[in-house]
């Protein structure tokens, strides 16, 4: 289960944001845990909006409403473990839509 956070309180939780600019195919067809309360497969549709320092906040397939920060946990930056939800959030109020939008303004 995917704790849900305020937006606002998920996105400082998030820390610095960077716009994407790993190559995440390699990790295509592994299972993160939605904050939607479903698992989903990562893969060339799954709609990223940021990264960070090994993670990603990605935006639900099913429920666009919904977001997770997922860790790639890794071991000494080599081997791929899987991903790890964080947290999530969901957007439910116009505020949030503005700022996940102005977000991305900045970062793009
Ligand atoms: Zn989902």
């Amino acid at each position: 289960m995917v704790t849900l956070l305020p937006m606002d309180k998920f996105i400082f939780s998030f820390g610095r944001m960077k716009r994407v600019g790993m190559d995440l195919s390699i990790y295509y067809g592994h299972e993160f845990e939605c904050a939607c309360g479903f698992n989903h497969e990562l893969d060339d549709n799954t709609e990223l909006l940021c990264q960070g320092f090994w993670k990603v906040m990605a935006v639900c397939p099913d429920r666009q409403d919904h977001i997770t920060a997922i860790k790639i946990r890794m071991f000494l930056m080599v081997k791929f473990l899987g991903f790890k939800s964080i947290n999530g959030a969901r957007i439910c109020a116009e505020d949030d839509l503005q700022m996940v939008k102005i977000m991305l303004h900045y970062l793009r």
